[in-house]
Protein backbone atom coordinates (compact mmCIF):
# COMPACT_ATOMS: atom_id res chain seq x y z
CA UNK A 1 0.00 0.00 0.00
CA UNK A 2 1.28 3.40 -0.61
CA UNK A 3 1.14 6.20 1.54
CA UNK A 4 0.66 9.76 0.23
CA UNK A 5 2.72 11.36 2.62
CA UNK A 6 5.69 8.63 2.70
CA UNK A 7 6.55 7.47 -0.95
CA UNK A 8 6.95 9.93 -2.94
CA UNK A 9 9.70 10.64 -5.40
CA UNK A 10 12.75 12.05 -4.42
CA UNK A 11 12.92 16.55 -4.38
CA UNK A 12 15.93 17.24 -6.78
CA UNK A 13 17.58 20.23 -7.10
CA UNK A 14 15.94 21.61 -9.86
CA UNK A 15 12.47 21.43 -8.17
CA UNK A 16 14.24 23.02 -5.14
CA UNK A 17 15.36 25.72 -7.06
CA UNK A 18 12.28 26.34 -8.82
CA UNK A 19 10.62 26.75 -5.14
CA UNK A 20 13.30 29.07 -4.26
CA UNK A 21 12.60 31.02 -7.38
CA UNK A 22 8.83 31.06 -6.42
CA UNK A 23 9.29 32.69 -3.38
CA UNK A 24 11.61 35.45 -5.03
CA UNK A 25 8.76 36.44 -6.70
CA UNK A 26 6.80 36.67 -3.81
CA UNK A 27 8.84 39.17 -2.60
CA UNK A 28 9.61 40.99 -5.85
CA UNK A 29 13.16 40.37 -5.38
CA UNK A 30 16.36 39.83 -7.80
CA UNK A 31 18.24 39.29 -4.74
CA UNK A 32 19.39 35.48 -3.73
CA UNK A 33 16.82 34.05 -2.16
CA UNK A 34 17.84 30.69 0.28
CA UNK A 35 15.23 28.39 1.77
CA UNK A 36 16.44 27.23 5.11
CA UNK A 37 15.54 23.85 6.50
CA UNK A 38 13.79 24.98 9.59
CA UNK A 39 11.57 27.24 11.22
CA UNK A 40 12.02 30.77 10.56
CA UNK A 41 14.12 31.29 13.91
CA UNK A 42 16.74 29.31 11.91
CA UNK A 43 17.52 32.27 9.16
CA UNK A 44 16.83 35.15 11.69
CA UNK A 45 19.70 33.41 13.90
CA UNK A 46 22.03 32.36 10.97
CA UNK A 47 21.79 35.83 9.46
CA UNK A 48 22.95 37.95 12.68
CA UNK A 49 25.20 35.28 13.74
CA UNK A 50 26.70 35.76 9.79
CA UNK A 51 27.31 39.33 9.63
CA UNK A 52 27.35 40.71 13.50
CA UNK A 53 30.72 40.47 15.24
CA UNK A 54 33.01 42.45 17.56
CA UNK A 55 32.92 45.35 14.98
CA UNK A 56 29.44 45.86 14.76
CA UNK A 57 27.58 48.27 15.81
CA UNK A 58 23.61 47.41 15.94
CA UNK A 59 20.38 49.68 16.15
CA UNK A 60 18.05 47.00 17.22
CA UNK A 61 14.38 47.89 17.05
CA UNK A 62 12.27 46.46 19.95
CA UNK A 63 8.74 46.51 18.89
CA UNK A 64 8.03 43.35 20.32
CA UNK A 65 9.20 40.43 21.68
CA UNK A 66 11.44 38.96 18.32
CA UNK A 67 13.03 42.31 18.94
CA UNK A 68 14.32 41.49 22.35
CA UNK A 69 15.93 38.18 21.37
CA UNK A 70 17.80 39.74 18.13
CA UNK A 71 18.89 41.76 20.64
CA UNK A 72 20.53 38.84 22.96
CA UNK A 73 21.40 37.02 19.70
CA UNK A 74 23.92 40.28 18.46
CA UNK A 75 25.25 40.77 22.43
CA UNK A 76 26.46 37.15 22.02
CA UNK A 77 28.59 37.69 18.78
CA UNK A 78 30.02 40.30 20.32
CA UNK A 79 28.47 43.41 18.53
CA UNK A 80 27.84 46.63 20.36
CA UNK A 81 23.98 46.94 20.70
CA UNK A 82 22.03 50.05 20.92
CA UNK A 83 18.12 49.31 21.83
CA UNK A 84 15.73 50.99 20.41
CA UNK A 85 12.65 50.51 22.62
CA UNK A 86 9.03 51.56 21.87
CA UNK A 87 5.73 50.83 23.62
CA UNK A 88 4.22 47.74 22.06
CA UNK A 89 0.91 49.85 21.63
CA UNK A 90 2.82 51.91 18.41
CA UNK A 91 5.34 51.34 15.78
CA UNK A 92 8.67 53.01 15.78
CA UNK A 93 9.03 55.89 13.38
CA UNK A 94 11.77 56.67 10.89
CA UNK A 95 12.37 60.43 12.67
CA UNK A 96 13.22 57.76 15.69
CA UNK A 97 15.73 56.02 13.47
CA UNK A 98 17.04 58.97 12.00
CA UNK A 99 17.49 60.62 15.58
CA UNK A 100 19.42 57.50 16.75
CA UNK A 101 21.77 57.74 13.92
CA UNK A 102 22.56 61.17 14.41
CA UNK A 103 23.50 60.26 18.19
CA UNK A 104 25.34 56.85 16.90
CA UNK A 105 27.10 57.52 13.61
CA UNK A 106 28.78 54.58 14.22
CA UNK A 107 25.96 52.33 14.15
CA UNK A 108 26.44 49.84 11.14
CA UNK A 109 23.54 47.31 11.47
CA UNK A 110 19.82 47.95 11.96
CA UNK A 111 17.52 44.81 13.19
CA UNK A 112 13.69 45.26 12.78
CA UNK A 113 10.60 43.66 12.97
CA UNK A 114 7.96 44.46 10.28
CA UNK A 115 4.83 43.35 11.59
CA UNK A 116 4.45 41.69 15.05
CA UNK A 117 1.63 39.02 15.17
CA UNK A 118 2.75 39.22 19.12
CA UNK A 119 1.90 42.68 19.86
CA UNK A 120 -0.32 43.60 16.89
CA UNK A 121 1.68 46.72 15.21
CA UNK A 122 3.43 47.25 11.82
CA UNK A 123 6.50 49.57 11.09
CA UNK A 124 7.26 51.75 8.66
CA UNK A 125 9.93 49.70 6.33
CA UNK A 126 10.32 51.90 3.68
CA UNK A 127 10.44 55.14 5.11
CA UNK A 128 13.03 53.57 7.79
CA UNK A 129 15.04 51.84 4.77
CA UNK A 130 15.36 55.37 3.47
CA UNK A 131 17.38 56.57 6.26
CA UNK A 132 19.42 53.25 7.28
CA UNK A 133 20.60 53.26 3.32
CA UNK A 134 21.41 56.88 3.81
CA UNK A 135 23.68 56.03 6.79
CA UNK A 136 25.29 52.94 4.50
CA UNK A 137 24.27 50.29 7.54
CA UNK A 138 23.19 46.47 6.34
CA UNK A 139 19.49 46.33 7.43
CA UNK A 140 17.53 43.15 8.50
CA UNK A 141 14.19 42.39 8.37
CA UNK A 142 11.62 40.34 9.97
CA UNK A 143 9.20 39.48 7.84
CA UNK A 144 8.02 36.42 9.19
CA UNK A 145 4.19 37.98 10.25
CA UNK A 146 4.23 40.40 7.01
CA UNK A 147 4.75 38.36 4.03
CA UNK A 148 1.06 37.43 2.80
CA UNK A 149 -1.10 39.98 4.76
CA UNK A 150 0.80 43.32 3.47
CA UNK A 151 3.42 44.37 0.90
CA UNK A 152 7.23 42.96 1.80
CA UNK A 153 9.66 44.34 -0.84
CA UNK A 154 13.02 43.54 -0.13
CA UNK A 155 14.44 45.69 -3.25
CA UNK A 156 12.38 48.65 -3.19
CA UNK A 157 13.13 49.11 0.37
CA UNK A 158 17.05 48.73 0.65
CA UNK A 159 16.23 45.76 2.50
CA UNK A 160 19.72 43.43 2.68
CA UNK A 161 18.56 40.54 4.78
CA UNK A 162 14.87 39.77 4.60
CA UNK A 163 13.28 36.55 6.57
CA UNK A 164 10.15 34.86 6.19
CA UNK A 165 8.13 31.83 7.47
CA UNK A 166 5.12 30.42 5.33
CA UNK A 167 3.04 29.50 8.83
CA UNK A 168 0.98 33.03 9.36
CA UNK A 169 -0.01 35.17 6.63
CA UNK A 170 0.72 32.63 3.69
CA UNK A 171 -1.06 29.76 5.03
CA UNK A 172 1.76 27.33 4.38
CA UNK A 173 4.21 25.24 6.53
CA UNK A 174 5.96 26.46 9.92
CA UNK A 175 9.21 23.76 9.26
CA UNK A 176 10.79 25.96 6.23
CA UNK A 177 11.64 29.09 5.98
CA UNK A 178 13.33 31.42 3.98
CA UNK A 179 15.61 34.95 3.45
CA UNK A 180 16.82 37.53 0.44
CA UNK A 181 20.69 38.58 0.78
CA UNK A 182 21.95 41.26 -1.14
CA UNK A 183 25.39 41.47 -2.17
CA UNK A 184 26.38 43.35 0.31
CA UNK A 185 24.99 41.24 2.95
CA UNK A 186 27.24 38.30 1.55
CA UNK A 187 30.16 40.80 1.27
CA UNK A 188 29.27 41.14 5.02
CA UNK A 189 29.61 37.52 5.95
CA UNK A 190 32.43 36.71 3.73
CA UNK A 191 34.70 39.19 5.56
CA UNK A 192 33.66 37.88 8.93
CA UNK A 193 35.71 35.41 10.85
CA UNK A 194 33.12 34.30 13.29
CA UNK A 195 30.37 33.48 10.77
CA UNK A 196 28.86 30.46 10.65
CA UNK A 197 30.73 28.10 8.27
CA UNK A 198 30.00 24.21 8.17
CA UNK A 199 27.21 24.77 10.10
CA UNK A 200 23.51 24.07 9.53
CA UNK A 201 23.07 27.92 11.26
CA UNK A 202 25.45 28.56 8.09
CA UNK A 203 24.24 30.51 5.27
CA UNK A 204 27.73 30.82 3.47
CA UNK A 205 27.49 26.99 3.24
CA UNK A 206 24.40 27.83 1.01
CA UNK A 207 26.19 30.65 -0.99
CA UNK A 208 29.21 28.58 -1.58
CA UNK A 209 27.90 25.12 -2.25
CA UNK A 210 24.54 25.80 -3.74
CA UNK A 211 24.12 29.33 -5.16
CA UNK A 212 27.68 29.38 -6.52
CA UNK A 213 27.60 26.06 -7.64
CA UNK A 214 24.31 27.03 -10.12
CA UNK A 215 21.86 24.99 -7.70
CA UNK A 216 22.83 21.72 -8.68
CA UNK A 217 23.64 19.88 -5.59
CA UNK A 218 21.64 20.41 -2.28
CA UNK A 219 23.46 20.57 0.81
CA UNK A 220 21.52 17.44 2.51
CA UNK A 221 18.39 15.75 2.06
CA UNK A 222 15.75 18.20 1.66
CA UNK A 223 12.48 18.75 4.02
CA UNK A 224 10.51 17.23 1.40
CA UNK A 225 6.98 17.29 2.99
CA UNK A 226 7.45 20.77 4.23
CA UNK A 227 9.37 21.95 0.73
CA UNK A 228 6.28 20.99 -1.11
CA UNK A 229 3.70 22.39 1.67
CA UNK A 230 5.60 25.30 0.97
CA UNK A 231 5.38 25.15 -2.65
CA UNK A 232 1.67 24.31 -2.53
CA UNK A 233 0.92 27.02 -0.26
CA UNK A 234 2.53 30.04 -3.04
CA UNK A 235 0.79 28.30 -5.73
CA UNK A 236 -2.61 28.97 -3.65
CA UNK A 237 -1.69 32.62 -3.17
CA UNK A 238 -0.76 33.10 -6.97
CA UNK A 239 -4.09 31.55 -7.74
CA UNK A 240 -5.96 33.71 -5.35
CA UNK A 241 -3.45 36.62 -6.20
CA UNK A 242 -1.13 38.12 -3.28
CA UNK A 243 -3.44 41.17 -3.58
CA UNK A 244 -6.69 39.22 -3.33
CA UNK A 245 -4.67 37.58 0.05
CA UNK A 246 -3.06 40.77 1.37
CA UNK A 247 -6.79 42.16 1.58
CA UNK A 248 -8.52 39.79 2.92
CA UNK A 249 -6.06 40.11 6.01
CA UNK A 250 -6.66 44.02 5.85
CA UNK A 251 -10.13 43.35 6.21
CA UNK A 252 -10.21 41.04 8.78
CA UNK A 253 -8.01 43.31 11.29
CA UNK A 254 -10.48 46.49 10.12
CA UNK A 255 -13.23 44.13 10.88
CA UNK A 256 -11.77 43.00 14.24
CA UNK A 257 -10.82 46.74 15.24
CA UNK A 258 -14.10 48.28 14.29
CA UNK A 259 -16.23 45.59 15.92
CA UNK A 260 -13.84 45.50 19.33
CA UNK A 261 -14.38 49.25 19.49
CA UNK A 262 -18.41 48.87 19.07
CA UNK A 263 -18.82 45.77 21.71
CA UNK A 264 -18.12 48.84 24.05
CA UNK A 265 -17.78 47.65 28.02
CA UNK A 266 -14.23 48.95 27.63
CA UNK A 267 -12.99 46.58 24.99
CA UNK A 268 -10.34 48.47 22.81
CA UNK A 269 -7.50 47.86 20.10
CA UNK A 270 -4.42 47.69 21.70
CA UNK A 271 -2.44 49.69 19.18
CA UNK A 272 -4.14 53.08 19.22
CA UNK A 273 -3.61 54.43 15.54
CA UNK A 274 -5.39 52.06 13.12
CA UNK A 275 -2.25 53.17 10.60
CA UNK A 276 0.12 51.15 12.99
CA UNK A 277 -2.05 48.26 13.56
CA UNK A 278 -1.06 44.73 11.68
CA UNK A 279 -2.80 43.37 9.23
CA UNK A 280 -1.75 40.27 9.95
CA UNK A 281 -3.41 40.03 13.95
CA UNK A 282 -5.11 42.01 16.05
CA UNK A 283 -4.41 42.95 19.60
CA UNK A 284 -7.27 43.88 21.96
CA UNK A 285 -6.82 45.71 25.71
CA UNK A 286 -8.99 43.88 28.21
CA UNK A 287 -11.41 46.29 30.12
CA UNK A 288 -10.34 47.41 33.14
CA UNK A 289 -11.27 44.69 35.98
CA UNK A 290 -11.01 41.89 33.39
CA UNK A 291 -7.92 39.35 32.98
CA UNK A 292 -7.15 38.96 29.12
CA UNK A 293 -6.12 35.06 29.77
CA UNK A 294 -9.41 34.21 31.52
CA UNK A 295 -11.22 35.96 28.65
CA UNK A 296 -9.60 33.67 26.41
CA UNK A 297 -9.97 30.88 28.37
CA UNK A 298 -13.38 31.74 28.28
CA UNK A 299 -13.75 32.55 24.61
CA UNK A 300 -11.77 29.04 24.00
CA UNK A 301 -14.44 26.91 26.20
CA UNK A 302 -17.25 28.04 23.67
CA UNK A 303 -14.83 27.07 20.38
CA UNK A 304 -11.51 25.85 21.36
CA UNK A 305 -10.42 26.15 17.55
CA UNK A 306 -11.05 29.89 17.46
CA UNK A 307 -7.86 32.01 16.33
CA UNK A 308 -7.72 33.61 19.87
CA UNK A 309 -4.48 33.94 22.48
CA UNK A 310 -3.62 35.95 25.04
CA UNK A 311 -0.39 38.05 25.28
CA UNK A 312 2.51 36.20 26.05
CA UNK A 313 4.33 36.87 29.54
CA UNK A 314 3.42 39.93 31.34
CA UNK A 315 1.14 40.90 28.35
CA UNK A 316 -1.22 37.97 29.26
CA UNK A 317 -3.05 40.01 31.87
CA UNK A 318 -4.10 43.13 29.54
CA UNK A 319 -3.73 41.41 25.59
CA UNK A 320 -5.85 39.56 23.94
CA UNK A 321 -4.46 37.89 20.47
CA UNK A 322 -6.84 37.64 16.82
CA UNK A 323 -5.16 35.55 14.79
CA UNK A 324 -6.79 36.09 12.09
CA UNK A 325 -4.11 34.93 9.51
CA UNK A 326 -3.66 32.19 6.99
CA UNK A 327 -7.14 30.11 6.47
CA UNK A 328 -8.56 32.32 9.42
CA UNK A 329 -8.44 35.85 7.60
CA UNK A 330 -12.04 35.45 6.88
CA UNK A 331 -15.43 37.27 8.06
CA UNK A 332 -16.65 33.85 9.48
CA UNK A 333 -13.98 33.91 12.04
CA UNK A 334 -13.92 37.38 12.71
CA UNK A 335 -18.01 36.94 13.76
CA UNK A 336 -17.21 34.30 15.43
CA UNK A 337 -14.16 35.50 17.44
CA UNK A 338 -16.27 38.99 18.67
CA UNK A 339 -18.94 36.14 19.53
CA UNK A 340 -17.12 34.36 21.65
CA UNK A 341 -15.43 37.29 23.23
CA UNK A 342 -19.18 38.81 24.36
CA UNK A 343 -20.07 35.50 25.48
CA UNK A 344 -17.15 35.83 27.60
CA UNK A 345 -16.93 39.24 28.70
CA UNK A 346 -20.59 38.87 29.68
CA UNK A 347 -19.96 35.98 32.01
CA UNK A 348 -17.14 38.32 33.45
CA UNK A 349 -19.54 40.66 34.41
CA UNK A 350 -18.98 43.32 31.71
CA UNK A 351 -22.01 44.69 29.90
CA UNK A 352 -21.42 44.50 26.49
CA UNK A 353 -22.96 44.91 22.81
CA UNK A 354 -22.27 41.73 20.88
CA UNK A 355 -25.11 42.79 18.28
CA UNK A 356 -23.41 46.47 17.73
CA UNK A 357 -19.92 44.79 17.48
CA UNK A 358 -20.87 42.15 14.57
CA UNK A 359 -22.76 44.85 12.76
CA UNK A 360 -19.96 47.08 12.60
CA UNK A 361 -17.37 44.31 11.69
CA UNK A 362 -19.71 43.41 9.05
CA UNK A 363 -19.46 47.01 7.21
CA UNK A 364 -15.64 47.29 8.32
CA UNK A 365 -14.62 44.18 6.03
CA UNK A 366 -15.75 46.18 3.06
C1 LIG B 1 5.69 34.05 14.22
C2 LIG B 1 6.86 34.89 14.12
C3 LIG B 1 8.15 34.34 14.03
C4 LIG B 1 8.37 32.85 14.05
O1 LIG B 1 8.45 32.42 15.33
P1 LIG B 1 7.56 31.35 16.07
O2 LIG B 1 7.64 31.76 17.50
O3 LIG B 1 8.17 30.03 15.82
O4 LIG B 1 6.16 31.41 15.54
C5 LIG B 1 9.21 35.21 13.92
N1 LIG B 1 9.04 36.54 13.89
C6 LIG B 1 7.83 37.10 13.97
C7 LIG B 1 7.70 38.60 13.94
C8 LIG B 1 6.71 36.30 14.10
O5 LIG B 1 5.49 36.86 14.20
Amino acid sequence: MTHLLLDLPPLGAAHFASIEDRVARLLSTGQDVVIMQGEALLPLEGAIRATAGPGTTALNVITGPYGQTFGDWLRDCGATVIDLTVPFHTAVTAEQVRAAFAEHPEIDFVSLVHAEAATGNTNPVAEIGEVVRAHGALFYLDAVASIGAEPVLPDAWGVDLCVIGAQKAMGGPAGVSAVSVSARAWARMAANPRAPRRSYLSLLDWKERWIDGGRKALLHAPAQLEMLALEACVERIEAAGLDTVMARHASAAAATRAGAAAMGGGLEPYVRDAGEAAPVATTLRAPAGTVASELVARALAVDPALPLAAGGGTLAKEMIRVNHYGPQATAGAVRACLTALGTALTDAGVTVNTQAALKAAEEAWH
